[in-house]
């Protein structure tokens, strides 16, 4: 999952990248870091934790510079070590190199094992480490043209900033799968960055998206940037950015998170109608999709369930058990407002189905007399192999059961999902999208 930032020719460059981070704080809690170029040499900081816990000021004023990336870590069970932090630094022939990456890449042990076959020694379990050694052993004279061969080599969802000392790339995959904006600072330079809210901090002005295969490149004694088309375009835009990960507030191929959201709830609500007194989200991930299905159905909308913020997200837990303890700690009802009341309750996803069980169960124990549960996307019955992080085919509830079953085991009166025509149509037509969860399909071969 994961956020990157880039900022070039900007002389508070570190700071911006700071704030940056901390606008796209919900694409990863692990670990964050940064690493910024004076010129002549690139200095890092990276530990595990949050943004404002891993910087204060005088990190900050350390990471000296015009030229800084950053990155925020999601969190995946399993490795937390501080190695697989990032931006990832190394010093080779050409001088130094930082990079830092959004997504995954497909041919990651292929690539791996043939570089260990030949002698490379890998620091981190991370797939961005391969693109460091492929530069590193390229022969090629210029980096720019060492990062062109390595990308013919690297296959996958990905979105790149790589800093030199006195240059930065920015590059996004062919299929453009996830999110990469690129803005303008109003103090001088330029920025690029996973999502748009982070411009909205830093009061910088959106250009436009980094396109499906392009390298932008910034070099210093050039106020303009260079763009450089590498691959034939193919959009697959990632659907679940929309679906759940981004923020509502930005936007992706100039199109809202929010409204996108607020669509799919309209849809849910003229494919799935349902009599009841109350619309009410899981708060807050069905937010935006619930107020598109009180909007649609005319039924009124209430927050019914409150969250408390001082709880993490749920799906990071490492086992059911403290899943479930989480779910409880982070929502509880408004009990006078749903005594006797025929609830509907929209959520954006279903995974596990952990969520949605603990909030029939916290509906119905508050006294509401019908739950009928609604689901703003359509069954997750294939795991994401480009950078969405989404359990294997034992843990996704929809790959082992149908949603009479699924009903069954939330306890709900009723059970309905997004049809993934419908999800297309409030995508909007003028572009394909990543929909791998939902059909399968993984067009990255
Ligand atoms: P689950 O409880 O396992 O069914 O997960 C569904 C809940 O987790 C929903 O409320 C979603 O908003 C949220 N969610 C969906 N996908 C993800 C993901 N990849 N990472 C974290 N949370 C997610």
């Amino acid at each position: 999952m994961c956020a990157i930032v880039g900022v070039f020719g900007n002389s508070a460059a570190a700071r911006v990248a700071y704030y940056s981070l901390f606008a796209m704080q919900h694409r990863g809690q692990e670990a964050t870091g940064i690493s910024s170029s004076n010129g002549e040499h690139i200095k890092k900081v990276k530990k595990r934790g949050l943004v404002t816990e891993v910087f204060d000021e005088a990190t900050l004023s350390k990471l000296e510079g015009d030229n800084a990336i950053g990155h925020n870590r999601y969190s995946t069970a399993g490795s937390e070590s501080i190695l697989d932090a990032q931006p990832i630094y190394a010093s080779y022939k050409l001088g130094e190199i930082s990079v830092v990456h959004n997504g995954n890449l497909v041919n990651k042990n292929e690539v791996r094992n043939a570089l260990i076959e030949e002698g490379a020694i890998f620091q981190s379990s991370m797939d961005t480490e391969n693109l460091i050694h492929l530069i590193a052993r390229s022969h090629k004279g210029t980096l720019q043209e060492r990062i062109i061969e390595s990308l013919d080599v690297v296959k996958g969802a990905y979105c790149f900033c790589i800093q030199s000392r006195t240059k930065m790339f920015a590059i996004r995959d062919k299929y453009g799968v996830r999110p990469f904006s690129l803005g303008k600072l109003p103090d001088g330079g330029y920025i690029v960055a996973s999502e748009t809210c982070a411009f909205d901090l830093v009061g910088a002005e959106f250009i436009r998206d980094i396109r499906p295969g392009e390298m932008i490149v910034f070099e210093k004694g050039n106020s303009e940037y260079k763009s450089i088309q590498l691959f034939e375009p193919d959009p697959h835009i990632c659907a679940f950015e929309y679906i759940y990960f981004a923020r509502p507030d930005s936007d992706i191929e100039g199109k809202n998170v929010y409204a996108t959201r607020k669509e799919m709830g309209k849809s849910l609500a003229k494919e799935c109608q349902v009599d009841a007194d109350l619309v009410i989200p899981v708060p807050d991930s069905g937010i935006s999709a619930a107020l598109g299905y009180a909007e649609q159905s005319g039924i009124p909308f209430e927050m019914g369930i409150v969250r408390n913020h001082y709880v993490g997200r749920t799906f990071i837990e490492p086992t059911q058990e403290r899943r479930d303890m989480k779910v409880k700690l982070k929502l509880s009802p408004i009990r006078s407002l749903l005594k006797g009341k025929k609830i509907v309750v929209i959520d954006d996803s279903i995974v596990r189905g952990t969520t949605a069980k603990r909030i029939v169960r916290i509906l119905k124990e508050a006294g509401a007399s019908e739950v009928h549960m609604r689901i703003a996307s359509p069954t997750i019955e294939h795991p994401c192999k480009y950078g969405i992080d989404t359990p294997s085919y034992r843990e996704l509830i929809s790959a082992n059961k149908s949603v009479k079953e699924i009903r069954e085991y939330i306890e709900a009166d009723s059970l309905s999902f997004l049809s993934v025509e419908a999800l297309k149509t409030s995508l909007g037509s003028e572009r394909n999208y990543s929909l791998v969860s939902f059909d399968g399909n993984y067009f990255i071969k």
